[in-house]
C-alpha cells in the first residue's frame, strides 16, 4: 500500500517531534494535492487512521509504535506573493516564511519568529505570541475536506485563542502583511526572539507551553506559585525557567511527560486543558 508516495516505515518518531519522544510510526510525504487525495482516500478504504503532522512542535508521540499513520505535507513549500498578500503553503517552515518576509520587506509576523513551527500547523492552531495569532493575518484558506478542495474566505473562519473552526487539512492560507522597512522587520524579529530566549528553555526539547490559558488565568503562573518548577518524573521536567513548559530533561518517555501532566492538574485543580496535542 501507498507504493506511489514518498514514505518512511517504521521511522523513529522522535526526529519528528520537537519533544524528541516517541516510539516508531509510518510518515507519508505527498508531493500535491492529487496524492494527498489518493493517500486520504486509500488509508479511508483500508481502515486507517490518520494524523496531520506539521512540525511535531506541538505534539507528543506516544512511547510504542504508532498505528495511525502520520501524513507530513513538508513537501508543500512554496510562497507565492502578490504585493503584500502571500499565499503559503502549508509545509513552510516559519523560520523560512520569516526569512521571505524580512527580504521582500513585509511586516507582520515578526512575533512568530522563533515558533518551530510550520506554516499549516500554525494557522490550524491558531499559533500567537505577544499580543498577535495567526489568524488576524489570513484572508483566505485552502483547505481539503471529503476529497474536495475549497477555498474558505475569511469571513466564514472563526480563529480564537490557540483554536479555529477550520475542519479540513490545510493545503495553503493567504495572509495579508504590510510593507516595512527591512531594518525594523530585522529589529523586531531580533527582538521577538530575545524575548523567547530569555523566558524559554529553548537548549532543552519540549513541545512549548503545554496547557492552554483559561480565561485570564495563565497555567504557568498558577504551577509557578505552587513552587512546582523542577518537578521530575523520570526524564521530564517542569522547566525550572518557564512553569507552562514541560522539559525533555534527560531520555524522557511520553509516560513521563503524561504523568507529569497529571501531577499538574491534580496539584492545580482547575481543571486545565493541555494544549499540546497527545497521540495514542
Ligand atoms: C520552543 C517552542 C516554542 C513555542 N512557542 C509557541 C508560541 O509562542 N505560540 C504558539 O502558539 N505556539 C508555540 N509553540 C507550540 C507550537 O509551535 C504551535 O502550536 C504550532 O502552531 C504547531 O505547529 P506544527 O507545525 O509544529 O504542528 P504540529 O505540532 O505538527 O501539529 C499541531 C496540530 O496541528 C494540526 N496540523 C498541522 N498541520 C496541519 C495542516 N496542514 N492542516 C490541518 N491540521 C494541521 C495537527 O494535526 C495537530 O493537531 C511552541 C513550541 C515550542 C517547541
Amino acid at each position: 500500500m501507498f507504493e506511489y508516495v514518498e514514505k518512511i516505515k517504521n521511522a523513529d518518531l522522535k526526529n519528528y517531534s520537537t519533544f524528541k519522544i516517541g516510539g516508531k510510526g509510518t510518515i507519508l510525504f505527498p508531493k500535491c494535492v492529487c496524492e494527498l487525495k489518493k493517500v486520504i482516500a486509500d488509508c479511508k478504504k483500508n481502515g486507517l487512521d490518520y494524523f496531520i503532522l506539521g512540525n511535531g512542535s506541538n505534539v507528543l508521540f506516544p512511547d510504542y509504535d504508532l498505528k495511525i499513520i502520520l501524513i507530513s505535507l513538508k513537501n508543500f513549500k512554496k510562497i507565492k506573493k502578490n504585493g503584500n498578500f502571500l499565499q503559503v503553503d502549508a509545509g513552510v517552515n516559519l523560520f523560512f516564511l520569516n526569512k521571505y518576509c524580512l527580504d521582500n520587506c513585509l511586516s507582520g509576523l515578526e512575533w512568530s519568529y522563533g515558533i518551530p513551527a510550520s506554516f499549516g500547523g500554525l494557522v490550524y492552531m491558531n499559533g500567537g505570541a505577544y499580543g498577535s495569532s495567526i489568524g488576524e493575518f489570513i484572508e483566505r484558506v485552502k483547505v481539503l475536506k471529503n476529497g474536495k478542495v475549497m477555498w474558505i474566505d475569511k469571513n466564514s473562519l472563526n480563529f480564537s485563542y490557540r483554536t479555529s473552526n477550520i475542519d479540513g487539512i490545510i493545503i495553503c492560507a493567504e495572509i495579508h502583511l504590510k510593507s516595512e522597512d527591512k531594518m525594523k522587520i530585522e529589529e523586531k524579529q531580533r527582538y521577538f526572539f530575545e524575548c523567547r530566549k530569555n523566558t524559554q528553555p529553548l537548549e532543552y526539547p519540549s513541545a512549548g507551553s503545554v496547557f492552554k490559558r483559561k480565561g485570564e488565568i495563565f497555567p504557568a503562573k498558577i504551577i509557578d506559585n505552587l513552587n512546582l518548577k523542577g518537578t521530575t518524573i523520570g526524564g521530564a521536567e517542569i522547566s525550572q525557567q518557564h512553569a507552562g513548559f514541560i522539559i525533555n530533561k534527560h531520555n524522557a518517555k511520553a509516560i513521563d511527560v503524561l504523568a507529569l501532566i497529571s501531577y499538574i492538574k491534580r496539584k492545580t485543580n482547575l481543571n486545565l486543558e493541555e494544549e499540546i496535542v497527545v497521540l495514542r
